[in-house]
């Protein structure tokens, strides 16, 4: 009797620094299992007590091992109940989705310029970002004494290289590798010295070209008309104004009407109606003699814009710098 309450005192013990379920069903096998219990052990050893020992001390086995047994029960109710406080499992929750990211508003809206002009029968050039002074200056009409050749607005590399500042040298690659007719957009970034809300030294532009023979400037004003309607989908309006560049001529801005206020006036377009979209006009006979085409028998438009003003225009966005700033909260809207 005196080892069945040491028996007792063993496991209560026991229990009582168990701490997982695993622990306290590695001591219920320890004292109630079928196989070396400890409590089976006793019953065995009854066997050899004295015939008229037996009943009682069977009696006491039993209420053993059904104190074992209610102990042990409350030992696991004890951990499960612990467990589920310490992790809580709600399996109904939705599961933690994958960060997976998506595309940039600039990488977007680039895309869809690209999509317009390739269903208008336009291909996509592409150029080198560093370029010679002949492709970005020289062959685009733009002499030596030429105010934007000027270091305030020219990143100039070692080695007489520079970053292009306009996606035109693309123009003059294909015009030199091709004969026409040609019809392209060259996308990509360009560089230059210039910093502000609007302006950053670092932005997309996409240009376009087509030579042929027999290309006017009402073809170049359809094909913006029509390029603009599709990229904000919407009646926009367009209008030309005299202004010049050295590789155009005549040369135009393009004004577009305001895609805020539908030409009401606003903010954006600074109470006029019409925002400022990009310059354009028919290329210089002196662009086509340095690329040894015929001026006579050809001729052709060409138009640049910005990309990441066009994004600022369709998202509404106020400040350049918010594109390259890498900031999630503003990225993920998009
Ligand atoms: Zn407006």
């Amino acid at each position: 009797m005196e080892s069945f309450e040491a028996l007792r005192d063993e496991w209560l013990k026991a229990l009582d620094e168990a701490q997982t379920e695993s622990e306290v069903l590695e001591l219920k096998g320890r004292f109630v299992g079928k196989k070396r219990g400890k409590i089976q052990d006793l019953l065995m050893q009854l066997k050899s007590a004295p015939p008229e020992e037996r009943p009682l001390l069977g009696q006491a086995v039993n209420k053993l091992k059904g104190d074992a047994e209610a102990a042990i029960e409350a030992a696991l109710k004890r951990v499960r109940a612990k467990r589920t406080q310490l992790e809580p499992i709600d399996v109904t929750l939705p599961g933690l989705r994958p960060n997976a990211g998506h595309l940039h508003p600039i990488t977007r809206v680039r895309r869809e310029i690209e999509d317009i002009f390739v269903s208008m029968g336009y291909a996509v050039a592409m150029g080198p970002e560093v370029e010679d002074p002949y492709h970005n200056f020289e062959a685009l009409n733009t002499p030596a004494d030429h105010p934007s050749r000027d270091i305030q607005d020219t990143f100039y590399l070692e080695g007489g290289l520079l970053l292009r500042t306009q996606t035109s040298p693309v123009q003059i690659r294909t015009m030199e590798s091709r004969r026409p007719p040609i019809k392209i957009i060259a996308p990509g970034r360009v560089f230059r010295r210039d910093d502000d809300v609007s302006h950053s030294p670092m932005f997309f532009q996409v240009e376009g070209l087509v030579v042929d023979r027999g290309i006017t400037m009402s073809d170049l004003k359809g094909t913006l008309l029509q390029f603009y309607r599709s990229l904000f989908q919407r009646d926009v309006n367009i209008r030309f104004r005299p202004s010049y560049f050295p590789f155009t001529e005549p040369s135009a801005e393009t004004d577009l009407s305001c895609v805020i206020c539908s030409g009401a006036g606003c903010p954006v377009c600074k109470r006029t109606g019409w925002l400022e979209v990009g310059g354009c006009g028919m290329v210089d006979p002196a662009v086509f003699a340095s690329v040894g085409y015929d001026p006579e028998e050809y001729s052709g438009f060409a138009f640049g814009l910005g990309i990441d003003r066009m994004a600022m225009l369709k998202y509404g966005i106020d400040n350049i710098k918010y594109f390259y700033e890498n900031d999630l909260a503003f990225l993920e809207q998009f």
